[in-house]
């Protein structure tokens, strides 16, 4: 029975014939100097291999997290521009949209306030609007 060990070196697995054992060998692979192990000797386990790159627990990328940030975002602007309601209203009307879509990414939280943000913005915008109106209303009446 052959005997079976790993060069220490390129851990290739070599095989020689009984007799060798105890010898001095030289690795057909990588040249290295080897000494050939006694009989029944096992072939030592392969080194375990660099550990490996830890995949990183990646999420699928949906996009809906930039849509919670971007809901976030837009409801804020939609809050700050209501008195210019040509701004304000898109804002809040895409940042609603855009939270409603990004309830379902890891930015709940955050989409969850850009509709809050948008609502309140398209709230006050509207108003403004009616504000804005009301006194050219009250004119023509
Ligand atoms: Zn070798």
């Amino acid at each position: 029975m052959p005997i079976e060990f790993r060069c220490v070196e390129c851990q290739v697995l070599l095989r020689t014939p009984d007799e060798a054992a105890g010898r001095a060998a030289r690795c057909p692979e990588c040249g290295a100097d080897l000494t050939v192990p006694a009989v029944g000797a096992k072939a030592p386990p392969r080194p375990l291999p660099a550990a490996p790159v830890p995949s990183r627990p990646r999420r699928e990328p949906t996009g809906r997290e930039n849509e919670a940030v971007s809901a976030f975002v837009l409801g804020a602007a939609s809050v700050g521009f209501f008195c210019c309601f040509p701004a304000g209203l898109p804002c809040a009307a895409v940042g609603l949209v855009l939270g409603i879509r990004g309830r379902r990414s890891a930015q709940r939280g955050l989409a969850m306030a850009g509709i809050a943000l948008s609502v309140l913005g398209g709230g006050l915008g509207i108003a403004a609007i009616a504000l804005g109106l009301l006194p050219r209303l009250l004119n023509v009446f």
